[in-house]
């Protein structure tokens, strides 16, 4: 058996008006988990929307910080979330995937509610998991997404900018990837759609990026902004869902998981998709895709994206480790030809000489 669940979506500043038409079919009592900062920039709002119904609130629970095992099962473990016939998932990457995998664990549906645009993490169904210190656990793998997806477009035009800045660069990087890693392969229906799709991730992105970026600065809801918000959240989920591993990674998660062996990255803050975004720019120049590393280029520039070494506080004698580190993974595992570390010297050096 093949099964392919879709979430469908509603954005816009008043999106959990539809609270009311959708979620009422799958029973009444909702347990509300996100973030601490995600709970309170939504809870009025999805308390209002709540009130004119059927539904009751049994109470809004914080996901404990981390998306870890030991915080699913205190969630688990609790007499009021035991009760819920629903959940909300409420945040950006890691509240969602709590409450995502504990409505996993326990057989029940779950909806959305994005509260920053960072991730496409409300969208899919897959959960990552870390352990209590921060570092990586495991993938828990499912094909259930959510329901429905609660879009509050004016609670993300609130939300601070970097966390869509860096989403931006993660989500070109699912175009890039999907069309590289598969290049020349027969793809079945699900990888082939998933491709098709992946093209949603680079052009609206370089065409509204600018301006999106602009009225979140301004916490302004524009058509612009809905573009990008829907292009990292929804484009990229279903790619994500549609998508097997060899095709959803590539040389540009391969150049983050390198860089990330460097201290500096996480004394400096660097963000995943900031990372990400510069790992396109040495994908596109390793692939030869010359036309497409200058439009790029330029639009990384506009963005305030990184697009030498300098932006992410690494130096030229770090990169024989981050090479090594980045090539040892899975993500380059499967790509039309192999990815030596003189390519990606090369590739680095076109950039740091760029003019
Ligand atoms: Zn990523």
């Amino acid at each position: 058996m093949n099964r392919q669940l879709f979430p469908g979506y509603t954005i816009g500043d008043d999106a959990y008006d539809d609270i009311k038409t959708i979620c009422p079919r799958y029973g009444s009592k909702i347990a509300v988990i996100g973030g601490k900062r995600a709970l309170q920039a939504s809870r009025d709002a999805i308390a209002a929307a709540v009130k004119e119904t059927a539904l009751s609130i049994l109470g809004f629970f914080w996901n404990g910080g981390e998306a870890s095992v030991e915080n699913i099962e205190l969630l688990e473990a609790n007499a009021e979330v035991q009760q819920a016939d629903m959940i909300f998932a409420v945040g950006g990457g890691k509240a969602i995937d709590t409450a995502k995998v504990l409505a996993h664990r326990t057989n029940r549906p779950f909806f959305t509610f994005p509260t920053i645009a960072s991730t496409c993490a409300s969208c899919t169904s897959l959960g990552i998991l870390y352990h209590p210190d921060g570092s990586l656990r495991e993938y828990s793998f499912s094909d259930v997404p959510p329901i429905h997806i609660f879009i509050n477009s004016r609670i993300i035009a609130e939300a601070p900018r970097q966390y869509l800045w860096a989403g931006i660069g993660d989500t070109m990087a699912k175009f890039y990837e999907c069309t590289t890693s598969g290049r020349g392969d027969v793809l079945s229906h699900s990888n082939a759609l998933g491709t098709a799709i992946s093209s949603m991730c680079s052009d609206p992105l370089v065409r509204y990026g600018v301006k999106a970026l602009h009225d979140c600065d301004s916490n302004t809801v524009s058509p612009d902004l809905e573009e990008i918000i829907l292009g990292i959240i929804v484009s990229t989920g279903l790619v994500s869902n549609l998508v097997g591993i060899d095709l959803t990674t590539g040389l540009a998660h391969a150049m983050y998981n390198g860089f990330t062996i460097l201290p500096q990255i996480e004394r400096y803050g660097h963000l995943h998709g900031e990372i990400v975004s510069y790992g396109v720019l040495v994908l596109l120049a390793v692939d030869g895709q010359d036309e497409e590393l200058v439009r790029i280029h330029q639009f990384s520039e506009k963005m305030g994206l990184p697009t030498k070494l300098s932006d992410l506080h690494v130096s030229r004698e770090d990169l024989g480790n981050v090479i090594a580190k980045a090539l040892s993974g899975i993500d380059v595992r499967h790509y039309p030809y192999e990815v030596t570390p003189e390519m990606i010297t090369a590739a680095v050096d076109k950039l740091e000489s760029w003019q």
